[in-house]
């Protein structure tokens, strides 16, 4: 199936960036018949199509099986906004880092990458990828998310990681990559400005 084959390649993206560390992380696209995530506890660099439930229009899986432990937070997004197909999830140094250090949203500006995001059509803007704190109960986590504007393709867990997203996986891992083309540029301007 072509959408499986595109989260293979995502996941092994990913996992070729540092991005997905150890069995950390999360994939999922939808399709005309439901969504199809990946099973808990698989390395993202080495998935295969056996590694990838698909829940049905209620977001049950099928009987037996263990879909990520972050489900919710998949399905949240795809109930409330029909134009995503893709949901991608990742665990990278630098968001967990920059999430910690702006529980607030991590703000930005005059960067030319914010172009890859929907809508925006000039560097010279201003934006703040939001934070939510950190929560075991991750149907409580969507239920503190869901009230929220989210103007950017993504947003950050506290001392966890990024959930982005797109129209298809293709255009989820272009945000992922600006969104962390972000993050290492805004780690290492906060690390030469405070050298002397
Ligand atoms: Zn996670």
């Amino acid at each position: 199936m072509q959408i499986l084959d595109e989260l293979v390649a995502a996941g092994r993206r990913l996992d070729e960036r540092g991005w997905v560390p150890a069995t950390s992380g999360n994939l999922s696209a939808r399709d005309a018949d439901g969504v199809w995530i990946t099973s808990s506890g698989h390395h993202k660099g080495r998935l295969d199509h056996g590694h990838f439930l698909r829940l049905d229009a209620d977001g049950r899986p099928p009987a037996g099986t263990r879909p990520s432990a972050e489900t919710a937070l998949h399905l949240g997004l795809y109930r409330r906004e029909p134009d995503i197909g893709a949901v991608l999830h990742t665990h990278s140094v630098n968001a967990t880092v920059l999430s910690r250090v702006y529980p607030e949203g991590v703000p930005f500006e005059d960067h030319e990458i914010a172009k890859a995001f929907p809508g925006v059509d000039t560097h010279a803007s201003a934006h703040r990828i939001p934070v939510w704190p950190n929560d075991q109960d991750v149907d409580r986590l969507w239920r503190a998310i869901a009230p929220h504007d989210l103007p950017l393709p993504g947003f950050l867990i506290g001392g966890h990681g990024l959930y982005a997203w797109g129209t298809t996986v293709d255009d989820a891992l272009r945000h992922v990559e600006a969104f962390e083309h972000l993050f290492a540029c805004i780690v290492l301007e906060h690390r030469l400005r405070s050298t002397p």
